[in-house]
């Protein structure tokens, strides 16, 4: 039986990224983040990153065609399952996902399901490898040293919209738009839930049951 297309649906902090780069390893999916890609072109100094990063450290929403556009240019669903992560985040997208990228193709969106007021906490204390991408936590999964990735010593950074001030805006943008995105899936019978307050573990295991039922 082939994958199913996966669409991980939840707010910044819910724990997208760090299931996402389990499935990979341990699924054979390919990772495809709409937030990742913005920031490459950001780090790359391309006219879409320059047009794009002020908007990303407000905490707001990059426009639906720019997003769509780089998300179909790094898409090729003839020889490839993916994970989804960051997009769609309006009923907008999630209709474009349909019509402009998966066309016929199966797919589940999974909502992570968490209490917004743990996620604040979360996101603040989030640090990234630059070289590999491995996600720490300095309150809940500190590295051993703060300032390095425990898997390839690479630098470990902090994401410029992971403050206070940009957090809330995050947030508060996920939850105006994200109800009617759940209503659209639920609506096709495409609709999972997993516990994100839950451990990585049991999280990993849950989507497994998902992909395999
Ligand atoms: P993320 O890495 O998913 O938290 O995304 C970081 C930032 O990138 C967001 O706050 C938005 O500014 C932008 N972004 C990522 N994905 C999208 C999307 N699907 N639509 C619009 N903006 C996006």
């Amino acid at each position: 039986m082939s994958k199913p297309q996966l669409i991980l649906l939840g707010a910044p902090g819910s724990g997208k990224g760090t299931q996402a780069s389990k499935l990979v390893s341990e699924h054979g999916y390919k990772h495809l983040s709409t937030g990742d890609l913005l920031r490459k072109e950001i780090s790359e100094g391309s006219d879409l990153g320059k047009k794009v990063s002020q908007i990303m450290e407000e905490g707001k929403l990059v426009d639906d065609k720019t997003v769509l556009e780089l998300l179909q240019k790094n898409t090729d669903l003839t020889s490839q399952s993916y994970i989804f992560d960051g997009f769609p985040r309006n009923i907008e997208q999630a209709k474009a996902l349909d019509s402009e990228v998966l066309k016929d193709v199966s797919a589940k969106a999974v909502y992570f399901d968490i209490d917004f007021n743990v996620l604040i906490e979360r996101i603040v204390n989030r640090r990234t490898c630059s070289k590999c991408g491995a996600i720490y936590n300095l309150a809940t999964k500190p590295p051993q040293d703060p300032t390095k990735c425990d898997k390839c010593g690479g630098e470990l950074k902090q994401r410029k919209d992971d403050n206070e001030e940009t957090v809330k805006t995050r947030l508060n943008v996920f939850k105006e738009a994200i109800d009617p995105v759940l209503d659209y899936y639920e609506s096709k019978g495409a609709l999972e839930k997993v516990d994100a307050t839950a451990d990585e573990d049991t999280v990993q295991s849950q989507l497994a049951n998902i992909i395999n039922s």
